[in-house]
């Protein structure tokens, strides 16, 4: 039904890049053939998913939406994809993105943009705008995505669906095609809570194959997500993450879901966390520079495209051609930031001076969650916004992730659950709820109560 689905609507919301029916059909037949044998087929045996295409699989290209890796087929399956095999998934395809996950919106894809099912001139979010799409258009009834500065809590928000980024190194990055690697965290794109919780527990926990994966249980977040009760529970308004420039709508919608928290018996109080007003900043440092260093990687020889390998070339001559050709505007501006921030003579200067603030955020959650046991705030200042809006403005598209970022340059638990529809254009909210490293639960918790 899934893969008809696709069939019928994707010409015009584009969520995939790669769809591959045999392959999908076969999975599920394998799943029937392992449940007729009386085997344990897994805890989600048969359920379908869109995986972004930054993550690696065996069976189907990997682009990151990028044309330097037109072409490749990964040996190997990442983790997550492996994971989700084992508990009996069947994978309909590969999703859109931002090329290599830098955007807002998708439309930084080297194939063409997706739209927002809601309204097909709007962008579905991004980077993660293809597992987004595909969800909300009912394409998947799951999706996989990554979150390095808001990239599946923005889209959840944008598309009306429910968007977790665990606590970084709760899941792995193995086979993730890397972009910032102290941010990059894989996570889950839902249309319910609970859905996204089992998506959740099926992939995470300890991965000996990513350095900075976290030796420790998984949250229980399912049981959280079924629980759903937040009697007592101190929810934190982050002062800093609202007002001005907010659109009315949003922050409408927002207040009400604080209110209903509180008529659920949860203690409200307004928390500062005046670092954050600088993370915005922080990120457009650190980002770039870690995007600079993984990138330099994808140097014509290794991977996918290459360009004017003639016999006439040096090995330079035809790594610039190939880069000049395969990376997009985007990436190409980000590799060009961190490497100026990384030079010798402003290293200290702008990248050290980001971690500095880094820190600083980092205390500030400290300080809050001796207080408060979740904070709370708009996922995204606007609803999706009209394509094309913000293409020629990077200040503009980086807002996108004013809310968001804090909590990936702390590492710590967020995710964004849908609370209504903004009166000026009767698009989805929603509501960002932040947790300790490690107590994902306690999102998850509050999100099912205000589900
Ligand atoms: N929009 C942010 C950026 O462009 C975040 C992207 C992400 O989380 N992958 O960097």
């Amino acid at each position: 039904a899934y893969l008809d689905r696709v069939a019928e609507v994707d010409g015009q919301v584009n969520a995939f890049l790669h769809v591959d029916r045999d392959t999908a059909l076969a999975q599920a037949r394998a799943v029937d053939a392992r449940l007729a044998a009386g085997e344990d087929p897994g805890p989600l045996a048969g359920v379908p998913v869109a995986h972004k295409d930054v993550f690696t699989t065996a069976d189907m290209p990997t682009t990151a939406a990028s044309r330097i890796l037109e072409g490749w087929r990964p040996p190997y399956d990442a983790t997550v994809t492996a994971r989700l095999r084992q508990a009996g998934m069947v994978v309909l395809g590969k999703t859109n993105m931002d090329e290599f996950a830098m955007g807002s919106s998708t439309e930084n894809s080297a194939y063409g943009v997706t739209r927002n099912p809601w309204d097909l001139d709007r962008i579905p979010g991004g980077s993660s705008g293809g597992s987004s799409a595909a969800v909300a258009a009912f394409e998947a009834p799951l999706a996989t995505g990554t979150d390095t500065g808001g990239s599946i809590r923005q889209p959840a928000a944008v598309c009306g669906l429910v968007g977790a980024k665990p606590t970084y190194g709760g899941s792995s990055r193995y086979g993730l095609i890397a972009f910032a690697s102290s941010l990059d965290t894989p996570g889950p794109l839902a249309r319910n809570v609970l859905d996204a919780a089992l998506l959740h527990e099926a992939f995470s926990g300890h991965d000996p194959r990513d350095s900075t994966s976290v030796d420790a249980p998984v949250p229980p977040v399912v049981e959280a997500a079924r629980r759903a009760d937040v009697e007592g529970l101190r929810v934190g308004v982050v002062k800093e993450l609202g007002g001005e420039g907010y659109q009315p709508g949003v922050l409408r919608r927002f207040t009400e879901a604080v209110e209903l928290l509180e008529s659920l018996g949860a203690k409200v109080v307004e928390v500062s966390c005046p670092s954050f007003d600088a993370a915005l900043a922080a990120y457009y440092l650190i980002a770039p520079s870690e995007c600079s260093s993984n990138l330099a990687r994808f140097d014509a020889m290794r991977y996918g495209l290459r360009v004017g390998d003639d016999g006439t070339r040096s090995a330079e001559e035809v790594m610039s051609l190939t880069r000049a050709e395969g990376f997009g505007p985007e990436v190409k501006r980000r590799i060009i930031l961190g490497t100026y921030a990384l030079s010798s003579g402003y290293y200290d200067a702008y990248y050290g001076s980001a971690q500095q603030v880094r820190t600083l955020i980092k205390r500030d959650f400290d300080a809050a969650f001796e207080n408060v046991d979740v904070l709370v705030s708009p996922t995204t200042p606007t609803t999706a916004f009209p394509l094309g809006e913000r293409t020629g403005d990077p200040m503009a598209m980086y807002l996108a992730d004013l809310c968001t970022i804090p909590a990936n340059l702390a590492g710590n638990a967020a995710l964004s659950v849908p609370c209504g529809l903004a009166d000026e254009d009767n698009l989805p909210v929603g509501l960002q709820i932040m947790a300790p490293a490690l107590a994902d639960d306690r999102t998850y918790r509050v999100a099912a109560a205000v589900e």
